[in-house]
């Protein structure tokens, strides 16, 4: 599964300034799937060592605490399995793949900002290099 790199860097950046209902809302509409709710906190069944988890029953995100609401990957992580379910309820997509998903929008919003700022850099070499020989 390819990831634009816009949805990626805007989602990364929505997550990580504390909007992540607005993350999810768009994330939804680009999947065409429902947006699925977030609370803080994991449901009692899951007290294991968990960051997050996802529950198809309720259509939920469950996150360990207020600080992971702004962790794009861990969002990204159980939106993955919100997004599986909603293709198909008895297949939540693997651990791998939901780790995968996320880490290809990390990947991407970090590789628009490094095409930016090297972007920056070409230009001022340039322009240092115009100046040395003028
Ligand atoms: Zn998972």
């Amino acid at each position: 599964m390819s990831v634009d790199p816009d949805l990626a860097r805007l989602v990364v950046q929505l997550i990580s300034d504390g909007k992540v209902e607005q993350s999810l809302e768009l994330l939804a509409k680009h999947y065409g799937v429902s947006v699925p709710r977030i609370r803080v906190g994991l449901p009692k069944s899951r007290r294991s060592q968990v960051l997050g988890c996802y529950s198809a029953a309720d259509q939920t995100i469950y996150v360990l605490d207020s600080e992971k609401l702004k962790d794009p990957f861990v969002v990204l992580h159980e939106f993955y399995h919100h997004l599986r379910t909603g293709v198909d309820k008895r297949h939540r997509g693997t651990e791998k793949l939901a780790t995968t998903f996320a880490g290809k929008f990390i990947e991407e919003s970090h590789a628009l900002r490094a095409h930016h700022s090297f972007k920056v850099q070409y230009a001022w070499v340039n322009t240092a290099d115009e100046n040395k020989t003028s």
